[in-house]
């Protein structure tokens, strides 16, 4: 985006988005009776450029997230010297990981031991430390979009802890399609009940999308992931 008006109003619509996602936060830790500090906005900037996620840094976002590579790590490459938290939420194979320990800081969906085996000793490789999240699947394996069954959580957790070069922060989810998402979170507020008291570390809880952040903070997320509605309507859903 060279043409400088065209970064003005971009800018403008991206701040005026983000302003009303702002709100919608805060009215909804109001409602749940939660301090706004304790919930972080990721702005998920996964298919758009480089320059959207320089105009979120600008604005104050310190948190963004990516689910692709190679995307992600040639948008990194461009984004180096902002002061950002790159949070790595799609669905990842083993063969990636030794891309995505170059720059993620948190990789919020390991979902698998041969993935948190792989990640760790790419970390190890990288001679970075990175913070995991466990990805719970909450739809019973129905949609093929990743996490782990709840059952598999706790041993997953365990396997973090052990792992050299990964640091266990919390759990990840996506609500259901055919779910209503009050219902689905408060699960996985439940099992994050659960996993604080074995791995009282892990007290992120990264939940809520723009469709459903008021659920998530209800249901206690720590971190929501925000992509359309402060970016815009994406091309292909991903
Ligand atoms: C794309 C994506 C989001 C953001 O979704 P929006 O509905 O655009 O806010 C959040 N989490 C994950 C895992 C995603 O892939």
């Amino acid at each position: 985006m060279n043409d400088p008006d065209a970064l003005v109003d971009r800018r403008r619509d991206i701040q005026e988005n983000l302003e009303a996602v702002q709100r919608r936060m805060a009215a909804a830790c109001a409602s749940a009776n939660r301090d706004p500090n304790d919930v972080t906005l990721i702005v998920v900037t996964k298919t758009r450029p480089a320059s959207d996620v320089a105009l979120v840094s600008e604005l104050g976002v310190t948190d963004v997230g990516e689910n692709r590579e190679p995307e992600a790590s040639r948008k990194h490459a461009e984004c180096e010297e902002l002061p950002l938290t790159w949070h790595f939420i799609g669905q990842l194979q083993r063969n990636k990981t030794g891309k995505v320990a170059r720059y993620a800081d948190v990789v919020q969906s390991l979902d698998r031991s041969e993935l948190i085996t792989a990640m760790s000793s790419a970390a190890e490789r990288a001679e970075r430390n990175l913070r995991g999240l466990v990805q719970v699947d909450l739809t019973d394996g129905a949609e093929g979009r990743g996490g782990a069954s709840p059952q598999d959580v706790l041993t997953l957790c365990e396997e973090i802890v052990t792992a050299t070069n990964l640091d266990l922060a919390g759990l990840m989810a996506v609500a259901p399609l055919d779910e209503d998402p009050g219902a689905a979170f408060e699960r996985l507020h439940a099992l994050h009940q659960r996993v604080l008291k074995d791995f009282p570390e892990a007290t992120m809880l990264s939940a809520g999308m723009s469709g459903d952040l008021e659920m998530a903070v209800l249901a206690g997320a720590t971190h929501v992931r925000i992509g359309s509605a402060v970016l815009g309507e994406r091309q292909h859903v991903r």
